[in-house]
């Protein structure tokens, strides 16, 4: 059963893909323009599911720990519903006003209604992840890889925004994203399936031991248990070689932005506060770079570094 369906999904692309290896430039171009559409969803999820979540926990714990009470009434409220609105004016954002970066730009950052500011992030988001999408395909070619590929970086899109915004990384969504990895590599897509589940595992512990010994010896911790769990999904999608990638880049590239992000908030905010610091994106980011240049920066390290 499962084998046909395999089968007929593997022939379906494969016709697909038939097309897009034929026109090249047409295939780039689709992909970049599905990335901008993402992208723009991306923003909905960044904003909505860590308010989703916190409800669902809410009510969670209050069936647990009060069974009697009855649950707070709320106003429907997913990645769906209610529609888009300006914040500030309530104003119903039309598909006309919804499209990516052609809307912000028409409308110059600014809600057709009442004139407050649009946040440059959405724009940002949008091109971000299509630029990213391109990379993608430019990469993988028109392949199963590309797929699942653009269904990883959408993810980390997503995750990294949610952590900067709020400091935390969903199992919601880490979870599937991970499984979905060592599913692919079944038919050796990134890596083969024991470089995979090693990774995974090996992604998780090295996180979990060096978050020990500095908890234990200095007392601090930088990290927290999602990290962990990014680690370990990055690990199933491109195996345990890539590991060196995925633990050591995010420190140095975290500590560029950290210092970037200190200097910003002590100079324009004029905050007295330490502040908070989200390590997820730093390990996404260095995730996508081991995704399209592992192999070449691994040979690198090993040609430099160790003289082999
Ligand atoms: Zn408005």
């Amino acid at each position: 059963m499962i084998q046909t369906i395999i089968q007929a999904v593997q022939n379906y692309f494969d016709s697909v893909s038939a097309a897009f290896t034929t026109y090249p430039v047409f295939f780039y171009f689709v992909i970049t323009i599905l990335g901008l559409l993402v992208g723009s969803f991306l923003n909905v999820v960044i904003y909505r599911l860590p308010i989703m979540l916190e409800n669902a926990y809410k009510d969670e714990y209050q069936e647990y720990f009060y069974p009697e009470k009855e649950l707070p009434k709320r106003e429907k409220f997913n990645l769906m519903v209610p529609a888009s609105h300006c914040p500030n004016c309530n104003h119903k954002i039309s598909a006309i006003e919804n499209i990516p970066l052609l809307s912000f730009l028409c409308l110059r950052g600014k809600c057709k209604e009442c004139g407050q500011k649009i946040s440059f992030r959405y724009p940002f988001v949008e091109a971000l992840t299509a630029i990213l999408s391109f990379i993608v395909a430019y990469k993988f070619g028109p392949h199963l890889a590309t797929l699942g590929g653009l269904i990883l970086c959408w993810s980390l899109v997503a995750l990294s925004g949610i952590d900067f915004d709020k400091k935390i990384l969903p199992d919601e969504i880490i979870f599937p994203v991970l499984w979905l990895g060592i599913i692919l590599n079944l038919f050796t897509t990134y890596t083969d399936i024991t470089s995979s589940i090693f990774g995974a595992v090996f992604g998780y512990l090295i996180l979990w031991l060096i978050y020990w010994t500095f908890k234990i010896i200095f007392g601090k911790e930088g990290m927290g248990y999602g990290d962990f769990k990014l680690t370990a999904l990055l690990g199933a999608w491109i195996g345990y070689q890539y590991l060196g990638i995925l633990v050591l880049m995010p420190a140095f590239v975290g500590l560029i932005g950290y210092t970037l992000f200190f200097i910003y908030s002590k100079v324009f905010t004029k905050t007295k506060q330490e502040p908070e610091f989200a390590y997820g994106p730093y390990i996404a980011i260095s995730g996508f770079i081991a995704l399209i240049y592992g192999p070449e920066i691994n040979s690198w390290y090993l040609h430099t570094m160790m003289g082999m």
